[in-house]
């Protein structure tokens, strides 16, 4: 599949004949590979007397591309494996850490058989079409130091994406990255956090970050809430390359500078970037209906409500916030 996909990758057009004979494979198996592809989600252009080729807009991912534009410091530091499909990059990367000794792995894939959000919820990663980056992080000091970071990740991930153009991004308690379009808000991104090890003692924390880099409109439809992608907020094609990349800068250095300082150091920004500051809110915590006025995060990064019985807190869990 690697090496088809390369050779589509070009922006020429090839012949299923010619496909088959640079794979060593006959036309009607280059055929099923492509119906494979397409299955997947990827867009290919099919023009009948010329051929096949990726779409112009889709940009393959490239390891060598993305470590290029990696900061020096960051270079040095972490461990990068880019791959075509796995089950989850949240699971990858948690293998991929017996491979090196480095305190940072990242870890990137064309696609995820089972991509999942908070709860097991479905994650939809059309082949190609999305970012889908995991890191795993050792952390010495236990788990209690960790409540914060997942508002954190969401904080640079915003700020990642600030940097290669993208504007209008806010944040929902406690990660989801959303862009305020005129007709309201949609989901561009989600953030997943898994820890694993002893609470009190040395843990792994597996920051995963679901991205939509160009997504069709029927893709876009069938995700079930208002979503969007990078494409159509900067209203041109994005590098995803350049978009991992960048995204692994922010991470790695917020992840250096959360170890030192905690979420205190991210707080005033995740306020900036509520998307919900100020408003009245619904916020479902375990099957339980509370409606209250949204008023940032606490020091920790627990949802501050202010209710008619005072003010509550909400940590993570079973706790989801949706506007009214
Ligand atoms: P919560 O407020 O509890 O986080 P959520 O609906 O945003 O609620 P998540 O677990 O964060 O839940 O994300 C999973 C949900 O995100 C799915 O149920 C689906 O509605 C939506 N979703 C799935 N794939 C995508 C995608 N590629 N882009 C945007 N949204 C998606």
């Amino acid at each position: 599949m690697q090496k088809l996909l390369t050779l589509l990758s070009d922006n020429h057009f090839h012949s299923g004949e010619e496909l088959g004979q640079v794979l060593g494979i006959t036309r009607a198996a280059v055929w099923k590979k492509l119906k494979a592809l397409e299955g997947l989600g990827l867009h290919i252009d099919s023009v009948r007397g010329k051929g096949y080729r990726l779409s112009p807009d889709i940009e393959l991912l490239d390891h060598e591309n993305i470590t290029e534009q990696l900061e020096l410091a960051v270079k040095n530091k972490v461990a990068l494996h880019t791959c075509l499909s796995t089950g989850s990059t949240n699971d990858l990367v948690q293998e991929l850490v017996f491979s090196s000794s480095r305190k940072q792995h990242f870890c990137t894939a064309e696609y995820q058989t089972r991509g999942r959000g908070r709860r097991g919820r479905n994650w939809s990663n059309p082949f190609g079409s999305t970012i889908c980056l995991s890191a795993l992080w050792k952390v010495g000091e236990g788990m209690a130091s960790l409540e914060g970071l997942s508002l954190a990740v969401g904080v640079v991930v915003i700020q990642a994406l600030e940097s290669i153009g993208c504007q209008g991004l806010k944040l929902k308690w406690p990660n989801d990255v959303l862009w305020q379009s005129p007709e309201g808000y949609k989901k561009l991104a989600g953030i997943l956090l898994e820890v694993h090890g002893d609470p009190n003692g040395e843990c792994k924390v597996i920051i995963g970050v679901g991205l939509n880099a160009a997504l069709s409109q029927e893709q876009l439809t069938a995700i079930g809430q208002p979503a969007t992608d990078l494409q159509r907020i900067c209203g041109r094609v994005v590098s995803r390359n350049r978009a991992v990349s960048a995204l692994i800068n922010h991470i790695s250095t917020m992840l250096d500078q959360y170890g030192e300082e905690g979420f205190d150091a991210f707080r005033e920004c995740w306020s900036r970037y509520d998307a919900f500051s100020a408003q009245t809110v619904t916020v479902d915590a375990s099957g339980k209906q509370v409606i209250g006025i949204a008023r940032g995060v606490s020091e920790q990064g627990g949802l501050l409500l202010e209710t008619d019985s005072g003010m509550m807190t909400f940590n993570g869990g079973e706790v989801s916030l949706r506007k009214r």
